[in-house]
């Protein structure tokens, strides 16, 4: 059964840094702080929309949950928390920063039905989150997720890729990383450069260059690949589509189909090494339901097979699975 969020947007609220990549009003599309009777309403209205219950979080975005005013973080947690349990909601989702969590306030979240924990690890190379003006190491975020897990909570972390100073190898370290401490979910986040930030200055004055669009694909696309391989769901790549973002992205990775793209070339990169440099007429089996995502968007992958010399037709086959392939040649 699918998972789905009743997604409640807390903006900056209490966060200690401004990130060289975050407006995070943008970000979140929502201006205005919720109190605690907005979350009654939001619950409620959800409680009558939504069949799926027992697959569905309420969850904080958008800020530092964790970081914000005690007062105020248990007010919003003990509201959501009277839609939790048998008949109702499955549980609460929150993002945090990974220095926002200890003991006590893992003990808090479980109190009030918490159920996931989302960090916001952007990259496991200390030069890369200094330069990003991150303000925590990448050993935080390891002691963060050892004590989440400790405590029973789903754990989900978040990177970037290409943020300010990051190379295509500490970028894949940091997919490294992350897959050494076994988060139950991970979001993929190829930057996307904001107005009105620092990386916008950066980008602007020329001391912030971006890998090309096509190496991001190939970057996040492998990154996709590795995750799913090693059983880690890939519960986003790509920033969300907003107005807001639209509006004030000057540079980067941002595309509605982001993550169908980067699917389309692992069925390119599947097709390629298996064939190993033959060259010919071929049908490929695909799993049923990724038939438009091998051919590409706008064909691209059967354009680019047949510039390499490959007549390939694909056909769906319930028994495949993933990005699993089956290949025939044609005589
Ligand atoms: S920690 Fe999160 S909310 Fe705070 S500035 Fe950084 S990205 Fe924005």
């Amino acid at each position: 059964m699918k998972h789905s969020n009743i997604s409640i947007f807390i903006p900056h609220m209490g966060c200690p840094h401004l990130c060289s990549f975050c407006n995070q009003r943008n970000i979140s599309g929502e201006k205005n702080i919720p109190m605690g009777e907005d979350v009654r309403k939001i619950c409620l209205s959800a409680m009558n929309e939504i069949t799926e219950k027992i697959n569905t979080e309420i969850a904080f975005f958008g800020g530092s949950f964790t970081a914000i005013d005690r007062t105020y973080m248990i007010e919003l947690l003990s509201v959501a928390n009277e839609f939790v349990g048998e008949g109702k909601f499955k549980g609460i989702r929150i993002s945090t920063r990974p220095d926002y969590i200890d003991d006590e306030i893992l003990s808090i979240l479980k109190k009030y039905g918490v159920t996931s924990i989302e960090l916001g690890a952007q990259s496991m190379s200390d030069k890369v989150l200094e330069a990003n003006e991150r303000g925590h190491s990448a050993e935080d975020v390891r002691k963060a997720s050892l004590l989440i897990k400790k405590y029973g909570f789903e754990l989900g972390l978040q990177m970037m890729v290409g943020l300010y100073q990051s190379t295509e190898s500490d970028d894949y370290f940091t997919m490294c990383e992350i897959i050494a401490l076994k988060p139950d979910t991970v979001r993929i986040y190829p930057v996307v450069v904001l107005e009105n930030t620092k990386l916008g200055e950066l980008y602007r004055n020329g001391e912030y260059k971006l890998y090309d669009f096509d190496k991001a694909v190939e970057i996040c696309a492998n990154m996709l690949y590795m995750f799913e391989f090693v059983g880690i769901k890939v519960i986003r790549l790509g920033l969300h589509a907003s107005n807001d973002v639209s509006e004030n992205a000057i540079a980067g990775f941002y595309h509605d189909s982001f993550r169908e793209i980067c699917e389309s070339r692992i069925f390119r990169m599947r097709v390629m090494s298996s064939l190993n440099e033959r060259k010919g007429d071929f049908i490929i089996d695909v799993p049923k339901g990724s038939l438009s995502k091998a051919i590409g968007q706008k064909k691209s992958n059967v354009e680019y097979f047949r510039e390499n010399g490959l007549n390939i037709s694909f056909k769906e086959n319930s028994e495949l699975h993933g990005y699993c392939i089956s290949i025939k040649e044609v005589n």
